[in-house]
């Protein structure tokens, strides 16, 4: 560690964005919040409550979460770190945390994946935000599992519209159809088992229409969904 980040860590320590406990130079959340996390064991079971999400909507071979949050939960502080605060460090740590997590069950939720796709942001959200949150999840998890990270094979048209009044489900998912679109080089991806990955799943709008649009370019590839946060009253 040089000098001026010795001296910012001593004014300013790092402190776990769950608890406001002070970090270890190592850590991005405290070793007692890593330990609680409310983890779901989604991986283990293929019938869940997150799959059950994308029943009659796209086929999906497997959907895992890493943990639960609501709104009082401490832990959606995780999710705000990585997506409002620049905090990438935790989006690669907690990426490899999950997928050290899911890849410690016999049932192989990795084992046929060919490739990692994180939700695309859209080019002037990418500019303004400076990261892809998913991507940052997407890279621990391909340090872990060695599965390679393709980002060239989606895009994405135009950020959600705001969803403030828009409760009810068939209307956000109006709202989010068509802004995602394959690249002509996603026809490479044909026949292909690809995990997509985001950082939080609500209604699991924003995931079917991203899988809708690789489904319209390659037909006979595959679909998994891998996801950070679950709202807990999900389902
Ligand atoms: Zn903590």
């Amino acid at each position: 560690m040089n000098l001026p980040h010795r001296l910012t860590e001593l004014f300013f320590p790092r402190k776990c964005p769950v608890c406001g406990r002070r970090l270890e130079k190592s850590e991005v959340i405290c070793l007692y919040c890593m330990s609680t996390l409310p983890r779901t064991s989604f991986h283990l079971q293929a019938d869940n409550a997150l799959a059950y999400r994308f029943y009659g909507s796209i086929k999906v071979e497997q959907a895992a979460g890493y943990f639960f949050y609501d709104k009082t939960s401490p832990y959606r502080n995780i999710l705000y770190e990585l997506k409002y605060k620049g905090n990438t460090q935790i989006g690669k740590e907690m990426g490899r945390q999950m997928a050290t997590y899911i890849s410690s069950s016999e049932k192989g939720f990795f084992k046929q994946i060919d490739a990692i796709i994180p939700v695309p942001l859209s080019k002037k959200r990418l500019h303004k935000r400076g990261y892809n949150q998913s991507e940052c999840l997407a890279e621990g998890i391909s340090q872990v599992t060695g599965i390679p990270v393709y980002t060239w094979a989606l895009e994405r048209e135009i950020d959600n519209p705001s969803q403030t009044n828009r409760n009810d489900f068939s209307e956000r998912w109006k709202n989010v159809e068509g802004i995602f679109q394959a690249t002509p080089q996603a026809i490479r991806l044909q026949e292909k088992h690809l995990l997509l990955v985001d950082d939080v799943i609500t209604t699991g709008a924003t995931l079917i229409a991203c899988g809708k649009a690789i489904k319209r370019a390659c037909p006979d590839c595959r679909i998994s969904i891998l996801v950070l946060g679950i709202t807990k009253n999900f389902g």
